[in-house]
């Protein structure tokens, strides 16, 4: 696009317009019906209703069938640098009050939700992940880190890409994921030498490292904060089994609301070495230096399903996204069943706890609390429901496509007979 380029100008269906002014931050591809020239990644698209008044305005993405992420709809604004630095601000004060100082690991932008569509930050102690999920950022990540560095002054910030955006973003940006992002892009920075591997925070007083470079998400599921605090609370006594561990934030929890033993299982031999890592992080807590930990790498599936396989009275499970494709979700959700099954004969005879969760956008939240309950039920022992959870007050969903995170807490009583 040439400097002289007139503004891209989108005319939508009228359904794709109702939406829009519902709310919902993307226009589908399908939905264009006029398109006054080609756009280019990551332009500024405004959009016009039937009666040619303005209706929204986002970021243009050529290839992607999400054609463009709403930044604004209702009445025209300008977006020029102030306006984008008042928008770090609001996300900034959204989160005002919600962590002291014993949280320094948590979500400054989640996304749509917080009107930044693709894109996440996190904060782990001194240091910030910027992950992109969406190529509408690379042309603007010298900005952004401008941005960045004035609002949210950090001692670094890696940069993180998922995984459908990273040969882009290398060929025609010379980015890469993991790379450090301040002082400039590019120079360097590599991942081998990248001192954020193991960057450590605190999360309601308990230590953690994570990989900001190579880890999964972000590095750590700050989502699941809230749940962990609720498993400390029923942990007391309590031998627990963490499935799909990834890093062993819930054992850490567990141990220190006084579990007797946790044990951590997982796929991935590095995720169960940082589980070892973050609770010896935290042995000076006298109820997590008397925790016994053990680890056992194998899958979850087949683990669980053992015969004469060990008896917990906790167990979480919170396996990965089973679904990333609506044309997975009946799988996912047979393989939910069959987690919660396996987990419930793996349950100890006496008061016992399930904590089942679910990261699965194309899983609805009734689908799986349904799929839960019923293979409970299946099981023919006594149990209630404690609670249902959701997204965390850091990760705000405010569209359907958005709400992914549920879970469900059921307490089991003696087994009779
Ligand atoms: N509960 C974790 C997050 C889980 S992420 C937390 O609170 O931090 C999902 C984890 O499941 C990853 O660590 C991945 O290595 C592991 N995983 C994926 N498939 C698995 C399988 N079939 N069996 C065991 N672990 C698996």
């Amino acid at each position: 696009m040439t400097a002289a380029a007139p503004r891209l100008r989108l005319r939508i269906s009228a359904a794709a317009e109702r939406q829009l002014r519902d709310g919902h931050p993307w226009l589908f591809a399908d939905s264009v019906r006029e398109q006054n020239r080609p756009g280019c990644l990551g332009e500024l698209a405004v959009i016009y209703d039937r009666r040619d008044r303005f209706l929204a305005v986002g970021l243009f993405e050529p290839d992607s069938p999400i054609r463009v992420r709403l930044l604004h709809a209702g009445k025209p604004q300008t977006v020029d640098e102030a306006w984008w630095e008042n928008r770090l601000r609001e996300a900034v004060a959204r989160r005002e009050g919600l962590f002291d100082a014993q949280t320094t690991g948590y979500r400054i932008v989640h996304g749509e939700s917080d009107g930044w569509p693709g894109l996440v930050l996190d904060r782990y102690g001194s240091a910030l992940v910027l992950k992109l999920y969406s190529g509408i950022w690379l042309p603007r990540l010298v900005e952004l880190a401008a941005w960045l560095q004035r609002v949210v002054p950090a001692d670094s910030t890696v940069l993180r890409l998922s995984r459908n955006l990273q040969s882009t973003a290398n060929a025609a940006f010379g980015l890469f994921d993991g790379m450090a992002l301040l002082p400039a892009p590019g120079g360097d920075a590599r991942i081998e030498a990248h001192p954020l591997r193991h960057q450590r925070f605190l999360e309601s007083g308990l230590w953690f490292e994570a990989d900001l470079a190579r880890g999964q998400k972000t590095g750590f599921f700050l989502d699941q904060r809230e749940n962990r605090r609720q498993v400390e609370l029923l942990a007391r006594e309590r031998t627990m089994l963490n499935a799909f561990s990834f890093s062993g934030g819930f054992s850490v929890y567990a141990a220190r609301g006084g579990a007797r033993s946790v044990t951590d299982l997982d796929l991935s031999p590095h995720a169960l070495a940082a589980a070892r890592r973050n609770l010896s992080l935290n042995r000076e807590v006298s109820s997590v230096g008397r925790c016994r930990q053990e680890t056992v790498q194998a899958d979850a599936f087949d683990w669980l399903e053992q015969a004469n396989g060990p008896k917990f009275d906790l167990i979480v499970l919170d396996p990965p996204s089973l679904a990333r494709r609506e044309a997975e979700r009946s799988r996912a959700i047979q393989a939910y069943a069959r987690l919660t099954r396996a987990a419930v004969q793996r349950l100890q005879a006496g008061e016992s706890v399930l904590v089942a969760a679910s990261c699965s956008a194309h899983v609805s939240a009734d689908e799986f609390f349904a799929t839960v309950l019923r293979e409970a039920r299946r099981a023919g022992r006594p149990f209630r429901e404690l609670e249902r959870r959701g997204h965390p007050p850091d990760h705000p969903a405010n569209f359907p496509e958005a709400a992914y995170l549920k879970g469900v807490y059921l307490e089991f009583g003696r087994k009779s007979g």
